[in-house]
């Protein structure tokens, strides 16, 4: 080619990254790489082993181990073993190990990016200039969150050995998306690379054993799904920290329930790209070109549906089929490759019947005329237009380098049209008016949300989603907390009596146990007989007359309800006096209820200073009652009447606590390397199922509703199954207290139904839940459907009465969601 030629095409010549330090590395290890257990390098105890295939070729690059049970065992134990100097360790000196992390992967940071691109088939620009340096990143930004940990998290303790299970798509930034942290907070981990790409986590064991990292505090065990099914299992591992898809998500979600396990995951997403008629058309070509070919699609936050204002559609879809015919598909090691090769064979099908699927039902597709390299896995970028929003390529994540165009004529259609996916990971905004693409960025449920930019990430900013897309967040503030047990919690757990707390005393010297109770629902018969007259001795009619009968009913939208199974449960004092009745709810009754908290969605848009006032006022009513409320109480659970008129202060003094906050838990500006502002913008969750225990019971529901209103949460509250007068006395209060209908529910009944109800109920958001542990099980269960955020509260059980336990930012965080909304600035 002459050089006049090459001014008149402009094509780039090859410039290939020499794989000379790899492939020697991969020599130096071959036939077959080790595992990684208690810093040293083993072999797995059963000698099995699979391919790594590099994915431009189609050749095998080395084999790799496959952990079974016994490897994993060792891992776990060795973990276990590291743990108890590694959370002890002084912050100062986890620091420096992790400081020493990030020098090493920097030190090595080209012979990292080029196996990862051998292993993965990305691009090596990618690898080289985003990938191994956001690695670096992680490493030193935690160990910042080490050296600080004292200062910022007094007395918080580790969540213990954390199962660490990533995917194929940023092998080596996964890897430090989650030890990072871990470490940084005292954890110990045991990492399950994805089976297609082991490589760079073994290398980084290397370098883990050159900084010196104590033995057992890093354990990396490779292996296919069972072998992350094995980690998940693992009764020795106290967390787990999932990426990879909503599938694989659910299922560790429902084999996880009931053990304790905390767990984070980061899941998949069909991410809008929304583009007004004001954007500047030539950056939104290059925002899409990032959103969806980066890393060949394959991209769980990739922007994958692009959503464009009618006006300016055709100027767009034109100027965008413009570059993309001067993409360039090929060996990722070539420095001006554009778009690499796709992970794996069964990745490639997947992507193909999809698109194949998209033209069956309708869409057009696009592709530009040049054809991909056939020695290795290679798909060429696609456009879809006459995109129907409900069609499979609309609605499934295809996870490569497709994208689905539709448009909008409205802001409000923008939205509503980048909602609907059972997804929420992330958006990208697009338009110069930056007062509505904030606007947007707030309406749209996605845990990141950038503004005329796309694809940023920063250790410092949280990432992760709303939805489907999981739960946790990852980088930043926010997802140390992933790591971390609350100081009381840490102290609980220690305690070899925190199971037996007391519950209402009942003066009696009596427990109940927090399970059924068989006096609370005892048939009408032996009811009536246990009552004698009739009623107990405080509400004694005067002269004789027979007492106005009280009838506690549900509470649904602001009315008083009756259930609608028609049944009513007993309620009874601990000597067996008749108390009265509520209304026995059942899945009609937690629907409507659902309706009425998603009626009143307009309280997350109030003020938080309207909802502080709101708070102070249902608390200047209860201290109004106050005398009747202890009175009840006291009768209710048998505890004397001075405990009870504390538990009614304490419940005063939680709602003031909660209007005090209601203003004040803000977000934050991450420092980010943005020329802008990442603002962390604390969302509240949505619709919040709360089941409440029968600990103090005014008290414990308190606890409860408080924060999530607080926050801006609508709530369909399931109070104490044993005392539930406590909460149904209550809504009169709410009544004159101008919380607005909807916003507080009140269904009452049996507590593990009810809890079931709610969810498995797909509108709920999230659910809190403080029972028995089979309860729990239960919830975490049937929470799978939509993957739906829970939070125990019984693990270990609560005293709501203490401050510690009951009260704080613990509750506030699980009231809501970051939101991570990127601006950029300047010209
Ligand atoms: P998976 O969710 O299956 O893999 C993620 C990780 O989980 C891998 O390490 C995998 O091991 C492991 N794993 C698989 N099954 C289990 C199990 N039962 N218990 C514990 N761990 C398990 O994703 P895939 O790699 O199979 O990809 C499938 C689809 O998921 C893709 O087509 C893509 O659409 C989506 N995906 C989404 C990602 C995201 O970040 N949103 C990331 C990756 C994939 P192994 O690799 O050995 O199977």
């Amino acid at each position: 080619m002459s050089v006049a030629e090459i001014f008149q095409s402009m094509a780039y010549g090859p410039a290939p990254e020499s794989a000379a330090p790899a492939q020697e590395w991969l020599e130096a290890h071959a036939p077959a790489l080790p595992l990684f257990i208690n810093n040293r390098m083993v072999t797995p105890r059963e000698a099995t082993y699979f391919d790594s295939v590099n994915p431009a070729t189609g050749q095998p690059l080395i084999k790799v181990a496959q952990a079974g049970t016994a490897d994993v065992e060792d891992a776990v134990r060795a973990a276990r073993e590291a743990l108890k100097d590694w959370k002890r360790t002084p912050g100062h000196l986890r620091a420096r190990y992790l400081y020493g992390l990030a020098r090493q992967v920097q030190k090595h940071a080209r012979l990292l990016a080029v196996l990862e691109s051998m292993d993965n088939g990305k691009p090596i620009r990618e690898s080289r200039d985003i990938d191994i340096p956001l690695v670096a990143r992680h490493f030193y930004h935690h160990a910042g969150w080490a050296q600080l940990m004292d200062e910022e998290f007094p007395g918080h303790e580790p969540v213990g050995v954390v199962g660490a299970i990533i995917p194929w798509n940023f092998p080596l930034l996964m890897l430090a998306w989650k030890v990072a942290p871990a470490l940084a907070t005292g954890n110990t981990v045991v990492l399950k690379p994805a089976e297609f790409t082991s490589l760079t986590a073994i290398l980084f064991c290397e370098l883990a054993q050159r900084a010196g990292l104590p033995p057992g505090v890093l354990n990396v065990v490779t292996g296919d799904g069972q072998t992350g099914a094995l980690l998940v299992e693992h009764p020795g591992v106290d967390k787990i920290a999932f990426t990879g898809s909503t599938e694989v998500g659910r299922l560790i979600r429902r084999a996880t329930a009931g053990s304790g396990k905390c767990l984070s995951l980061e899941l998949g997403g069909k991410s809008p790209f929304v583009v007004f008629d004001d954007a500047d058309l030539d950056s939104v070509v290059e925002g899409v070109v990032d959103a969806i070919w980066f890393n060949q699609g394959q991209v769980c936050c990739a922007g994958s549906r692009l959503l464009v204002q009618e006006g300016v559609a055709p100027r767009l879809l034109e100027r965008l089929r413009a570059r993309m015919e001067h993409l360039r598909v090929g060996d990722p090691l070539d420095k001006a490759i554009d778009i690499g090769a796709i992970v794996a064979p069964v990745q490639l099908e997947k992507i193909r019947r999809l698109v194949e699927q998209g033209r069956a039902e309708g869409a057009t597709p696009w592709q530009p005329s040049w054809a991909c390299p056939t020695d290795g896995y290679f798909f060429p970028p696609t456009l879809f237009t006459d995109v129907a929003p409900a069609s499979t390529i609309a609605q499934v994540e295809i996870f490569g380098p497709v994208i689905a165009a539709m448009t909008f004529r409205t802001k409000s259609e923008a939205v509503a049209l980048a909602n609907n996916t059972p997804y929420g990971l992330a958006a990208s905004v697009w338009s110069e008016n930056i007062n509505m693409a904030l606007d947007v960025a707030r309406a749209i449920k996605a845990g990141t949300v950038w503004i005329n930019s796309t694809n940023l990430f920063d250790a410092a900013s949280g990432f992760g989603g709303y939805r489907e897309s999981g739960f946790g967040r990852e980088g930043g503030r926010e997802g140390l907390h992933e790591y971390l047990r609350e100081p009381w919690e840490a102290q609980g757990t220690e305690a070899a009596g925190s199971e037996t707390l007391p519950l209402a005393a009942n003066g009696h010297g009596e427990a109940p146990s927090s399970g059924v109770d068989a006096t609370a629902t005892a048939p009408l018969a032996e009811a009536d007989g246990a009552r004698g007259n009739g009623h107990s001795s405080d509400e004694l009619p005067p002269l004789g007359l027979p007492a106005i009968d009280r009838t506690p009913k549900m509470f649904i939208g602001g009315k008083q309800a009756r259930p609608d199974s028609g049944y009513s449960r007993t309620v009874l004092a601990p000597d067996g006096r008749y108390l009265g009745e509520v209304g026995e709810g059942n899945r009609k009754d937690i629907r409507n209820a659902v309706e009425a908290a998603h009626a009143a969605s307009g309280w997350a848009t109030a003020t938080a200073h309207n909802r502080a006032q709101i708070l102070y006022y249902i608390a200047e009513n209860l201290s109004t009652r106050g005398q009747e409320f202890a009175a009840r109480l006291a009768t209710m659970t048998g505890q004397p009447l001075a405990e009870a008129e504390r538990e009614l202060e304490a419940t005063i003094e939680r709602l003031f606590c909660y209007g005090g906050w209601a203003d004040k838990y803000d977000g934050s500006v991450h420092a980010t390397p943005l020329r802008g502002l990442t603002i962390a913008a604390h969302e509240p969750i949505g619709v919040m199922g709360l089941i409440c225990d029968d600990r103090q019971p005014l008290l414990g529901f308190v606890s409860l509703v408080a924060p999530a209103i607080a926050m801006g949460n609508t709530v369909v509250a399931v109070p104490s199954e044993r005392y539930p007068l406590a909460a149904t006395d209550l809504y009169q209060v709410f009544e004159t207290s101008d919380l607005p209908p909807g916003v507080v529910n009140i269904v009452t009944g049996a507590r593990e139904t009810l809890a079931r109800v709610l969810a498995e109920h797909d509108d709920v958001d999230a659910v809190w839940y403080a029972g028995p542990d089979s309860g729990a099980r239960q919830v975490e269960l049937a929470s799978a459907g939509n993957m739906k955020r829970t939070w125990m509260l019984n693990r270990p059980p609560r005293d709501w009465r203490d401050p510690a336990q009951g009260q704080g930012r613990s509750f506030l965080r699980e009231a809501t969601q970051v939101k991570n909304i990127w601006v950029p600035y300047g010209d």
